[in-house]
C-alpha cells in the first residue's frame, strides 16, 4: 500500500508495576515482582499477535508505555516490545516513543539503556517539589531526587522531557505551589501537565475523604492555583495548548494529541483501553485473568462500548475542544460527519453564555470556558438545549 494511504495509529502499553501505591492512586497497580513481569511479557506477546494484523494499513505515529511505573519493567523488556512492533509495522521515523518513570527508580545508566532501546521521550511523575506535600501524597521520591532525575534524563541525551505536577493537594498553600512552579520552569523540560487532585473511590484518600475535604484548598484558592500555574508557565515559554498541558515550541505530546483528535489506538496490557472505528474497549484489570484469557486464545477485553453516531460526534467534539486552538467545524464535519442541529444549538447557547467563542468556522473555549471545561463538556455530551 502506498505510504500516503496509511492511516495514523498509536499504541499504548500498560505496565502496572509500582514500588508502592500512592494514597490517591486509582489505577490498576501491582507490586514489582519478577514473576508478575514474566506473566505480563507473556500476555503482551500473545496480545500483540492478536493486534498485529489489525495494524496493517496504518503507520505508527506514537508508542506510549504508561502505568504504573513502566521504567520498572527493564530495558531488555522494553527493547523486546519495540522489536515486535518494528518487525511487523510501519513505524514513522519521527514516531514519539514515551516511557513514564518515577524519579526514585531511574539512574543515568538506566536512562541511557532506554534511549538506546528507542525511547525518545520521558514522562516523569513529580507532582510537587515540596517535601511535606510529597509525604502527604505518599510518594517515595524527594524533591532533590526529582531535580536530579530531570538532569540525568537530559544528560542521557533525551531532549523531550515531560513532567506532571499536581495542585489541590491537602494542606497545599499558594506559596508552596509557586515554589514548585518556580523550580519546574528552570528545568530542561519540553512539556508539563498539571492536574488538580481528585479523591477517587477505591483509594486510601477516599477512606478519609471527609477529613481531607476540610484541608484541601477551597474553590477560590484552587482557581487561583490554576491561573497562577498558567500565567507562570506561559511567562516562561511553556505554552498552554490543552486544558492541562503545556509545551515549549513544537513539543506538544503527539500521543495525547491523538486522544484529543480521535486518532485510533490499541491499548495492550491489563486494564488498557483501546479506541477504533467508533468503539472503545478495555482489557480485564487483572493480570492473572488477562493472561488466562490470552493463553486460552480468547480476547482479554471485558468492556466494550460503541456509541451511536450522534453520541459519538458529541463526545468527539467535547474532547477536541480541550485543545486551545479549538475545533474547525468544516474539518471536523468532513472527517466525522455533520453535527445535528441540536448540538449546534447547544454550541450557540454556550457562546451566548460566554463559555465558547466563534471565529468564522472555528469554535474554542473562552477564558470562562477554560475554567469550567467539565461543565461545557457535560452540556455538549448530554446535549441539553
Ligand atoms: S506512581 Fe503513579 S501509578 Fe504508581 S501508585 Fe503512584 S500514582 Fe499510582
Amino acid at each position: 500500500m502506498p505510504q500516503t494511504h496509511l492511516q495514523d495509529l498509536s499504541l499504548y502499553f500498560h505496565i502496572p508495576f509500582c514500588t508502592q501505591k500512592c494514597d490517591y492512586c486509582h489505577f490498576y497497580v501491582l507490586p514489582e515482582k519478577d514473576s508478575f513481569k514474566q506473566q505480563l511479557m507473556t500476555g503482551l506477546q500473545l496480545e500483540w499477535e492478536r493486534v498485529k494484523p489489525l495494524t496493517q494499513g496504518h503507520r505508527i505515529v506514537s508508542i506510549y508505555f504508561g502505568g504504573g511505573t513502566p521504567s520498572l519493567l527493564g530495558v531488555e523488556a522494553i527493547a523486546k516490545i519495540l522489536s515486535w512492533i518494528e518487525g511487523s509495522c510501519h513505524v514513522l521515523s519521527t514516531a514519539e516513543i514515551t516511557l513514564e518513570a518515577n524519579p526514585e527508580n531511574i539512574s543515568l545508566p538506566l536512562i541511557k539503556g532506554y534511549a538506546n532501546a528507542g525511547i525518545n521521550r520521558l514522562s516523569l511523575g513529580i507532582q510537587s517539589f515540596d517535601p511535606q506535600l510529597l509525604k502527604i501524597l505518599h510518594r517515595s521520591h524527594t524533591a532533590e531526587k526529582a531535580l536530579q532525575a530531570v538532569d540525568e534524563i537530559a544528560s542521557a541525551g533525551i531532549k523531550n522531557i515531560s513532567i506532571d505536577l499536581m495542585y489541590d493537594i491537602p494542606h497545599q498553600t499558594l506559596d508552596q505551589w509557586q515554589h514548585t512552579l518556580d523550580l519546574a520552569v528552570q528545568l530542561p523540560i519540553t512539556h508539563l501537565s498539571f492536574y488538580n487532585l481528585t479523591i477517587e473511590p477505591y483509594t486510601k484518600f477516599y477512606k478519609k475523604k471527609q477529613d481531607l475535604e476540610r484541608v484541601v484548598p477551597d474553590a477560590e484558592t484552587s482557581l487561583k492555583m490554576l491561573s497562577q500555574g498558567i500565567q507562570h508557565l506561559e511567562a516562561h515559554g511553556l505554552r498552554r495548548y490543552e486544558i492541562s498541558a503545556f509545551a515549549r515550541g513544537n513539543y506538544q505530546s503527539q500521543h495525547n494529541l491523538g486522544y484529543w483528535t480521535a486518532r485510533p489506538f490499541f491499548g495492550l496490557g491489563p486494564s488498557a483501553f483501546s479506541y477504533r472505528e467508533g468503539s472503545r474497549y478495555r482489557n480485564i484489570a487483572h493480570l492473572g485473568k488477562y493472561l488466562i484469557a490470552l493463553q486460552s486464545d480468547k480476547s482479554p477485553v471485558d468492556f466494550e462500548e460503541k456509541l451511536d453516531d450522534d453520541a459519538h460526534l458529541r463526545e468527539l467534539l467535547a474532547v477536541e475542544l480541550r485543545l486551545m486552538q479549538g475545533v474547525d467545524l468544516f474539518t471536523f464535519e468532513k472527517r466525522h460527519g455533520p453535527l445535528s442541529l441540536s448540538i449546534l444549538a447547544v454550541m450557540q447557547r454556550l457562546i451566548q453564555e460566554g463559555f465558547l467563542q466563534q471565529s468564522a468556522q472555528r469554535f474554542c473555549l473562552s477564558e470562562l470556558g477554560k475554567n469550567f471545561y467539565d461543565s461545557v463538556a457535560a452540556e455538549i455530551i448530554s446535549e441539553s438545549c
